[in-house]
């Protein structure tokens, strides 16, 4: 069995610190992280780190595209990029997510992600897909095409499941079934998750009873608060075992949105997203055309070239987890459970994904303290970065 051994680690992990750190990985799971002396002897590799943080693989459950690839396309080729794109990032498990399109382009995207899978996941994995839309507001569309909004329909989700697990799926809980649509999701193992709505507090209720737990890039695309009407962000702020996800890009957010959130929600409940599109991991001075619009990507910040609206993220996993940790003066152990552990949790793999200790799968992210970028990475194991 292959035994690596990572020395001179900072392991950061929910609720854990440690310097000068060794982890042990033996097989797919690590089986000790420990500041005491170990022997390399019987070691396959030994991979000094240099005083790196080593935290949990990110999870990143919505993200659309990156390398000029959109997960819709209908290009099989589209997924491995997403893929590989997500790996350099340092996120090891990935929901890949689709836009509001056809139900036939659905249907190609998850026979896509299906295929990759087949193929052996040769980056980061891939154990189901994320559907943002159809059953959206059409009010509350953002960069979504109006044109291919309908009704919430388990029957739908229920025929792409067949292709391929879908795992978490973002609609308007105001929207005629919402409320049941929620209990549907849950009965079949997804997640349901409230955006690109217009809904009020009194709307999203129904749902919450019947389990719904998630809110989808929180504060972006839903109502503002209001002091009469605290709409879905008061919501997010009232309730808390609503798990929201938040972009953290400090562009979608502004930097004080960003603090209001990490000091004011448990952070138990929060987690963090890149939905970044096919410009992501591309170079200023791309252009492209997103639902007949025309977008330019200049300075990071991807704009419609009329108007100049938002047209989504570019961001990367780890570069969230500094913006957050820059703004809010909060240490990286109570933040690293936002980028990994609370997806685990609610998706599933709490008892193996999100955590450097002992028992917990070696998908890990060797993150240079400087650039923040990840320098290493590890999945079941296996170094692929
Ligand atoms: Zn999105």
């Amino acid at each position: 069995m292959q035994k690596t051994i990572i020395k001179n680690a900072h392991v950061i992990s929910p609720d854990v610190d440690l310097v000068d750190a060794t982890i042990v990985v033996e097989g797919k799971k690590i089986t000790q992280v420990t500041t005491k002396k170990v022997s390399e002897k019987g070691a396959t590799t030994v991979v000094d780190v240099k005083g790196q943080y080593v935290m949990p693989g990110f999870i990143d459950v919505h993200t659309h595209g990156a390398l000029t690839y959109d997960f819709c396309d209908a290009d099989p080729q589209a997924i491995f990029k997403l893929a590989e794109a997500k790996l350099a990032e340092g996120v090891t498990t990935v929901l890949p997510t689709t836009l509001t399109v056809s139900h036939e382009e659905l249907l190609v995207a998850a026979k896509n992600a299906k295929a990759y899978v087949e193929a052996g996941s040769p980056f980061a994995k891939v154990p189901g897909i994320h559907l943002e839309g159809p059953f959206i507001n059409v009010k509350c569309c953002g960069a979504q095409n109006p044109k291919f909004v309908r009704k919430p329909e388990i029957k739908e989700v229920k025929e792409i499941n067949k292709v391929f697990p879908v795992k978490q799926i973002s609609y308007a809980v105001e929207t005629e079934g919402g409320a049941k649509f929620a209990k549907d999701c849950i009965k079949m193992g997804v997640v349901p998750s409230c955006g690109h709505t217009g809904a009020k507090l009194a709307d999203l209720m129904p749902a919450y009873k019947n389990g719904l737990r998630h809110m989808t890039h929180f504060c972006n695309q839903m109502t503002p608060l209001h002091h009469r009407e605290i709409g879905m962000v008061g919501a997010g702020f009232l309730i808390e075992d609503l798990n929201t996800e938040v972009i953290c890009d400090k562009i979608h957010l502004c930097p004080d949105m960003l603090r209001l959130i990490f000091t004011r929600r448990s952070l138990a409940h929060i987690q963090m997203i890149t939905d970044s599109l096919r410009c992501s991991h591309c170079k200023d001075g791309y252009a492209f055309s997103m639902g007949g619009l025309d977008v330019l990507l200049k300075g990071g910040e991807a704009r419609l070239v009329n108007g100049g609206n938002l047209a989504g993220s570019t961001l990367w996993m780890g570069m969230g987890l500094k913006n957050v940790h820059d703004v809010t003066g909060l240490p990286l152990k109570d933040l690293v459970r936002t980028t990994s552990w609370n997806q685990a949790i609610e998706f599933g793999w709490g008892e193996e994904l999100g955590k450097v200790e002992k028992g917990f799968t070696a998908d890990l992210v060797v993150v240079n303290p400087k650039s923040w970028k990840p320098s290493a990475v590890f999945v079941d194991g296996e170094q692929r970065i």
